[in-house]
């Protein structure tokens, strides 16, 4: 790692820091009582939602589990039902393997040493960095998303920094530019920069305090920094899923396996085809569909697919002769909700059927 000389060579980290005295963030409810485990914890949730939606949701989180071996003990359904709605599950999947890690074979704390954070799964080295920055002001850069595109304009740095030439070009900047002192602080300053005034469209530089130092708005590149991604066709899937619904107004609820999209969630059964839902009801719960109707389809937006959702409402004629209860099915009562995990796409399916039942009466 480079000296104090040369990582103040750009002035970056005392403009930086100034602004952030005045003008940072300091009451979100990480930034109170810093540990490494909830900087972890916000880091995670941050990863992919806006800081608006985690407040409520890592509030939570730490009620349910207010110290890492919390959350190692608990059971996995517990950790995926506070992480629903957060999307991107296998997110809260690593955070509860790596408690588990921890707990086991690193006496319950997180270790304060970069190598060993990284080795935990679903730790990178910018999420390292800012557990060991933010929490215990060690000199270690981060690249999240909002740094990356501070330092890309700062520096004018070209090439999508998704390629490892490019990355390591970033991870040089960062690392220089990183202080001495006050590293938390300055952590933080930049990531506000990035997510307040160096916005990924219309940044404020007139209220930059890099301004008049930054290579791309001296060179008029602000916009195409950094940048994108070179462009692929998305990937797009299909799926039918059957709201299975009993003469009592319950939904079946089927466990997905502990991988792959819904990874260890609770969804709706997916069969083949429309077609197939009579054969689907005699193999599995023994009993004849009273109606199958199609429902509007819904596009939802994974990372690297798109997936339609066809749901098909099928109503019961009777009583599953199989009930099907146990570790891999689950009756599921819309009015009193089992606490269990369930993807956000397929919890708003359940909500609207409830909501149209309710109309129906
Ligand atoms: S001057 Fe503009 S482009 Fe440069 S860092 Fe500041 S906000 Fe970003």
């Amino acid at each position: 790692m480079s000296g104090p000389g040369e990582s103040d060579r750009f002035g970056i980290a005392p403009a930086l820091l100034q602004w952030w005295d005045v003008n940072g963030r300091k009451d979100l409810p990480w930034q109170q009582d810093v540990t490494p485990y909830r900087v972890w914890v916000s880091e995670i949730m941050l990863q992919q939602t806006q800081v608006a939606t985690v407040v409520g949701y890592f509030d939570r989180f730490m009620q349910a589990f207010p110290r890492l071996v919390d959350l190692a003990d608990a059971e996995t359904d517990h950790v995926l039902h506070q992480w629903s709605g957060l999307g991107y599950y296998a997110r809260a999947r690593n955070l509860h393997r790596s408690a588990g890690i921890v707990r086991d074979t690193m006496g319950g704390e997180l270790p304060a040493d970069i190598d060993q954070l990284v080795s935990l799964p679903g730790i990178g080295r910018s999420t390292a960095g800012a557990i060991l920055s933010l929490a215990l002001n060690q000199r270690q850069p981060i690249l999240d998303g909002n740094v990356k595109r501070v330092l890309a304009r700062i520096f004018a740095i070209e090439g999508w920094p998704g390629s490892s030439r490019v990355a390591k070009l970033f991870w040089d900047h960062a690392e220089r530019c990183t202080p001495d002192q006050r590293v938390a602080h300055y952590t933080q300053a930049i990531m506000d920069l990035g997510a307040s005034v160096c916005t990924r469209s219309k940044p404020q530089c007139c209220q930059c305090p890099m301004s008049g130092a930054c290579a791309a708005e001296r060179l008029g590149i602000v916009g195409d920094l950094p940048t994108r991604r070179p462009r692929r066709e998305r990937p797009k899937r299909a799926a039918v899923l059957g709201l299975m619904v009993r003469p009592d107004g319950t939904i079946l609820l089927e466990k997905r396996a502990g991988f792959g999209i819904w990874g260890g969630l609770w969804g709706l059964p997916e069969i083949d085809c429309i077609d197939a839902i009579p054969d689907w009801c005699a193999h599995h719960v023994g009993v004849a569909a009273k109606s199958i109707q199609s429902q509007a389809t819904v596009l939802h937006r994974f990372t690297h697919f798109d997936l339609e959702i066809q749901p098909v409402t099928v109503r019961l004629d009777k009583d599953p002769e199989r009930m099907m209860d146990g570790d891999q099915w689950l009756w599921y009562n819309i009015r009193q909700p089992a606490r269990v995990g369930i993807a956000a796409p397929v919890s708003r399916l359940i909500t609207e059927f409830g909501e149209s039942v309710w109309d129906e009466k």
